[in-house]
């Protein structure tokens, strides 16, 4: 099927809004710098990049008659509380599986933020030790079972939605919708920036941008920055869902290595766990752009932008544009860093 023909339920108030963020664009002195942002572009609990995937998901949850949404995250997971409240605003149940993912020993950790907008939006949110990892864990089956056992109908969400079959078709559509505001705009991004963790944000935009890429011959970058630690499984990760993607959508070729680009260097030792650059790349946003930022995603990937554009990887006559893909929330579990 063509991306066009997959059915898709809106979440989002419609294109996210496009910025040019001008004065980190002075400040770094090289390439022109834009944000494309997902972190305003919805109404459900301040949105984020899994809304955007689970508008292609829901039609099919809405046909399979589920009434529990299950999935699971870290105890500040973005994702979940995204689920938490596309099952509120569809009226259905969600039952949350939050892991211990990062070591983050804050007392109000697994209170504030994400977890505590998730339970006022009704969610069976339950907390499990485990550690990080974006594979399938015994916990989420777990509680699959639970909801089945209590009379339920389950809907299982993987962790990012990045395992779910159609959980690349969010991002390859933002590759056509940053097309439009191209043309309507007068500019050309020649290169993106995104933060990559469960891959299916990355991997939609490489299947998006390859497509495009076959329709008009443009060619762009699309640097993934990797914010787990744990490059060569998010490579292979964003590799194996850009394929599927791109074949879903029948892009018609393979996807070639070269368009598969996933930079280690700025995610620390640790998923979750901000570094001196994490850090400098926060305040530049904030106290430019009054843009916010999270420690544990965006924190990350802006760092690795503003790297790139300081030195002159991205070269100074490009026009990047940075995906701010939300997360927010979390940073009131991490209020010690500015104390
Ligand atoms: N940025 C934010 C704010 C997120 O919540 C996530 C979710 O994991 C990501 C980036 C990474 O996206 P993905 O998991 O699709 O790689």
């Amino acid at each position: 099927m063509k991306l066009d023909e997959f059915p898709r339920h809106p979440l989002t108030f419609g294109p996210s809004p496009l910025q040019h963020l001008n004065r980190l664009t002075q400040h770094l002195g090289g390439a022109e710098i834009w944000a494309k942002r997902e972190d305003v572009s919805s109404g459900l609990a301040y949105g984020g990049n899994k809304v955007r995937k689970l508008e292609y998901i829901v039609p099919d949850v809405l046909a399979s008659g589920a009434d529990t949404l299950v999935s699971i995250g870290g105890y500040q997971s973005n994702h979940t509380r995204q689920v938490a409240a596309v099952a509120a605003h569809l009226g259905l149940k969600a039952r949350l599986v939050q892991e211990k993912w990062v070591p983050w020993d804050d007392p109000v950790n697994d209170r504030v933020g994400n977890i505590l907008l998730s339970r006022m939006m009704g969610a069976d949110s339950r907390l499990d030790d485990s550690g990080f990892d974006i594979g399938i864990r015994d916990s989420w089956k777990a509680a699959l079972q639970e909801v089945e056992d209590a009379g339920g109908t389950p809907y299982p969400i993987p962790a990012g939605a990045s395992e779910h079959p159609l959980g690349g078709l969010g991002f390859a559509n933002w590759a056509f919708e940053v097309a439009e505001q191209e043309r309507q705009l007068g500019v050309f991004f020649d290169t993106i920036v995104v933060c990559t963790v469960t891959g299916s944000t990355h991997a939609g935009m490489i299947a998006g941008f390859a497509a495009l890429e076959e329709l008009t011959g443009a060619k762009r970058r699309v640097l993934g920055i990797d914010a787990s630690a744990t490059l060569d499984k998010t490579r292979d990760q964003v590799a194996r869902i850009a394929r599927n993607t791109a074949e879903l959508i029948e892009l018609g070729r393979d996807v070639r290595d070269d368009e598969i680009q996933v930079l280690g260097g700025w995610a620390g030792d640790l998923y979750g766990i901000p570094v001196a650059s994490t850090m400098e790349a926060m305040a530049l946003g904030a106290q430019l752009e009054a843009m916010i930022t999270d420690p544990v995603y965006e924190g990350k990937s802006l760092a690795g932008l503003i790297d790139l554009v300081a030195s002159r990887d991205i070269p100074a006559d490009s026009t990047v544009l940075y995906a701010h893909l939300g997360g927010q929330p979390a940073i009131n579990a991490y209020h010690r860093l500015w104390e």
